[in-house]
């Protein structure tokens, strides 16, 4: 899952960022609001982390034009904790939820799922797909039952094509979903770790659609 995390503290930024990958969450992040309109524009996002306080344009400004393009991907507020008309004034103008600063990382990756959940009207966070199991809020794989230990990159890779069963998804799609930015980008990369899901769950499990995409083999 790629995220847009828009926040103009850099020790909080880079702790988001950096502790995110271990969820197999990829964060591209900005630090003003003009690049965050930069980014809404050119990128889809599966979620946006949004602080209110932004040099160059407000949060709240991000947010309202944000949501007059009839975007409707959800929006989590962080908020300073003596905000409270700001918070309002976010929730009112389209954001989906807040968390006050100081936050626990944890909490803000529970409140992300709980929102993806609800966007994709899942009621569940494991996703199962014949005999893979994914609990993302364990970050957890199964296969046949058997934990399966994979790479932050391989977690993102496998829940972009599990969160879309059936689905054939580009090799350019595929990069988009878990590769942010700043990241440095392998060439084969997305071979390299298709074969090493293969390996680790079975050869079969992930489909080559010749000159189109991946997709997992039906269950
Ligand atoms: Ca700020």
């Amino acid at each position: 899952m790629r995220l847009l995390l828009v926040e103009d503290d850099p020790m909080l930024g880079s702790s988001i960022r950096k502790g995110f990958y271990r969820y197999g969450f990829i964060v591209d992040w900005v630090q003003d609001g003009l690049a965050a309109e930069v980014a809404l524009a050119t990128e889809s996002y599966s979620m946006i982390l949004l602080d209110l306080g932004l040099p160059k344009k407000s949060g709240l400004d991000v947010l309202k034009k944000f949501r007059s393009a009839k975007n409707n991907a959800p929006v989590i507020i962080l908020s300073a904790r003596d905000a409270v008309a700001n918070r309002i004034e976010g929730l009112d103008a389209g954001a989906d939820d807040y968390l006050d600063k100081p936050f626990d990382l944890d909490e803000l990756a529970a409140r992300i799922r709980a929102l993806l959940r609800r966007s994709s009207g899942r009621t569940s966070s494991v996703l199962q797909h014949g005999d893979i199991t994914f609990d993302q809020a364990r970050t957890a794989v199964y296969y046949h039952g058997k934990s399966i230990v994979l790479g932050a990159r391989e977690l993102a890779l496998l829940s972009a094509l599990m969160e879309n069963p059936g689905a054939i998804l580009s090799r350019t799609q595929l990069m988009h979903r878990i590769y942010g930015w700043s990241d440095d980008i392998e060439s084969n990369t997305i071979e390299v770790h298709i074969h090493t899901l293969r390996k680790k769950l079975s050869p079969g499990v992930i489909q080559n659609i010749r000159g189109i995409g991946y997709k997992l083999a039906d269950e």
